[in-house]
């Protein structure tokens, strides 16, 4: 279990609380103004790439506590856990309304909109989430082909996350003001800022997966789909063996992979049974 499940999960999946998603949460003001302001300022995102190439270049001790600061700043405003289709498909069961809203990093990084987050709300039509975004004026909502809030039905929101998984793309849930969960978005290491901030500089402002993949040997054919699919860098080619490898260490539990595999060579075991990763957040 993650240190987020530990503190609003009761000891469960802290995504898959229902209250961590509820209206009450968003009558504290402070909130609704992180997430105004969240979603109004995509070039703050760009001023944070700019920081994160210049720490790229600072001391190892200033890293070290750079790094430090951020994510434990972080895990209290707007952090993000990577989670597999079948948990997402679990939160959808449970939500009462999804709505689909332009991508604040593509925004940022490719200055046009495009819609890979969806807003999870247990009340009807985005409950007072989807009333901040509506009231949000920002030029990312308003593109050519906008409608604003797009409603989608659990059904559509389903085939939609299942689409951006066979196109490669990590699915990852957040924190807006902890624990408040504002959705759950579709990400690239290219274009999403919170993946290059973890992976690429090592300022964690995600955990990983309450999972880890492993190879079936008996199945894998040696393919090699699973490693071009990996954003993480954790899967490995053996010819010797003509099998994939994975390495726990470096697996984020996405399920990419297996979702790419012809073989249904890939298993998602729970993070916990896998000695070398169960502590590796
Ligand atoms: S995609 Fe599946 S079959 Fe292909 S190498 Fe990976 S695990 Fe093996
Ligand atoms: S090995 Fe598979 S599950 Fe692990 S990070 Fe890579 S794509 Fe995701």
């Amino acid at each position: 279990m993650c240190e987020y499940c530990v503190k609003h999960g009761e000891g469960q999946k802290w995504y898959l609380q229902a209250k961590n998603y509820s209206d009450d949460l968003l009558s504290d003001l402070q909130r609704r103004k992180f997430i105004e302001d969240f979603f109004t300022h995509p070039e703050s995102l760009e001023d944070d790439a700019k920081q994160l190439e210049r720490l790229d270049r600072a001391p190892g001790f200033v890293r070290r506590v750079v790094r430090w600061r951020t994510t434990s700043r972080m895990k209290k405003i707007h952090f993000g856990q990577v989670l597999p289709i079948e948990d997402v498909e679990r939160i959808f069961d449970f939500a009462t309304s999804i709505v689909r809203v332009a991508c604040i990093c593509r925004q940022a990084v490719l200055g046009s909109e495009q819609r890979y987050c969806y807003g999870v709300s247990m009340a009807p039509d985005g409950g007072r989430l989807g009333e901040i975004i509506r009231a949000i004026d920002a030029s990312y909502l308003t593109g050519p082909d906008t409608a604003g809030l797009e409603s989608l039905s659990k059904e559509e929101a389903l085939a939609a996350f299942r689409q951006h998984e066979r196109e490669g793309l990590c699915h990852t849930v957040w924190t807006f003001v902890a624990p408040f969960i504002g959705g759950i978005c579709n990400c690239d290491r290219s274009d999403c800022m919170a993946m290059r901030s973890t992976v690429t500089h090592g300022v964690p402002v995600m955990f990983r997966a309450e999972y880890v993949a492993q190879v079936d040997r008996e199945l894998c054919n040696g393919c090699r789909a699973c490693m071009r699919a990996c954003q993480f860098g954790a899967v490995s080619y053996s010819a010797a063996q003509n099998k994939a490898l994975i390495d726990p260490r470096r697996c984020y539990g996405c399920g990419v992979c297996r979702s790419l595999c012809a073989k249904n060579a890939i298993l998602l075991p729970d993070r916990s049974t896998v000695r070398a990763a169960a502590n590796v957040w």
